[in-house]
């Protein structure tokens, strides 16, 4: 499939003239492109903290940090000449609109993270779809685009939650990335496909981008981000995700990061273990590793790569999740 032919203009790309999912296309000839994209929401927002009486003033402070940690990441792609897809909360558009502007601006794509981080399983369709609709609202109301992407709070589409694909659909989503295919304990639908697909709900279907996946022997093993990076060896985890890239030719590879693990020096929450160390180990590391995983490969913003895979929808693997 040719990606090259169908992008879409960005609004402050500098690179004009080069399809800006391509950051070095002399490298990684035969590759598939990768998406790079980060869930931007604040630390006390992660499962582990559920449940967590934190003071104010401390939340406060995550906000603040959120912030400069977005900040650092919109000035390493900048650096690398990489374009990148946010998945942004609606509380974060609405107290922080400068940051979704600053996002927008630098020519990254803004899709939803939701209205404020509940996990679909806490929900009914009904409750899904006000929080979806207020959060695309909420984005839109600041880039002047529709918001065309999406993805759930703890990767939490899974078979119980088939509805919410309808209502992407029904809402004018072009792509969701939120199932997982794995075994977790808290997410994932083992056995869906590890590259993308359409996916059905109930009723409609929706182009979905599952996070990276390597298979090994019957083993599905994560390997798209989050605490997979942190704790994996660097090197293992860049050679792993160049080898899904070369076994998935012409398929794009769903990498995703959050702010805070980009800030080292950030105020611990009172996790118990093993929380405590699944959440900070490596973390010391994690601005160097990023400036490394991204060098040399080619990125492209997920609604791109979504625009060009609709074009040959026939392509495409189809997968029911309501049965
Ligand atoms: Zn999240």
């Amino acid at each position: 499939m040719s990606l090259k032919h169908s992008v879409r203009p960005i609004s402050a790309a500098s690179d004009q003239a080069r399809p800006h999912y391509i950051a070095h296309p002399s490298k990684q000839k035969g590759a598939a492109p990768f998406i790079v994209s980060f869930d931007v929401e604040e630390h006390d927002r992660i499962e582990a903290a559920a449940g967590l009486d934190l003071d104010s003033n401390l939340r406060g402070q995550y906000s603040q940090r959120m912030t400069a940690s977005t900040e650092w990441i919109l000035e390493e792609l900048e650096r690398q000449e990489i374009r990148a897809t946010f998945f942004i909360l609606g509380t974060v558009a609405r107290s922080n609109p400068h940051l979704v502007r600053a996002v927008h601006r630098a020519g990254h794509e803004v899709a939803s993270h939701g209205w404020d981080h509940q996990r679909l399983h806490r929900m009914t369709p009904e409750t899904f779809q006000d929080d979806l609709r207020l959060s695309l609202d909420a984005l839109q109301d600041i880039t002047g685009e529709p918001v065309l992407g999406y993805r759930a709070p703890t990767f939490s589409v899974v078979r119980k939650t088939a509805w919410a694909i309808d209502i992407l659909a029904s809402c004018g989503l072009r792509y969701d990335s939120s199932i997982y295919p794995i075994h977790h304990d808290r997410y994932g639908v083992p056995g869906a496909p590890r590259t993308p697909f359409l996916v059905r709900g109930e009723r409609h279907e929706i182009l979905e981008f599952p996070p990276a996946t390597l298979q090994i022997g019957r083993l599905t093993v994560p390997i798209g981000g989050g605490g997979y990076f942190r704790l994996l060896p660097g090197a293992w985890m860049r050679r792993a995700i160049d080898q899904a890239s070369f076994s998935n030719q012409n398929q794009a590879i769903m990498l995703y990061f959050h702010p805070w693990e980009f800030d080292p020096d950030q105020p611990r929450l009172p996790l118990r273990q093993p929380n405590r160390l699944r959440t900070y180990m490596g973390i010391a590391r994690s601005r160097s590793r990023m400036a490394a995983l991204l060098s040399g490969r080619r990125f492209g913003r997920a609604i791109d790569i979504a625009d060009a895979m609709l074009t040959r929808r026939n392509a495409l693997a189809s997968y029911s999740l309501a049965d």
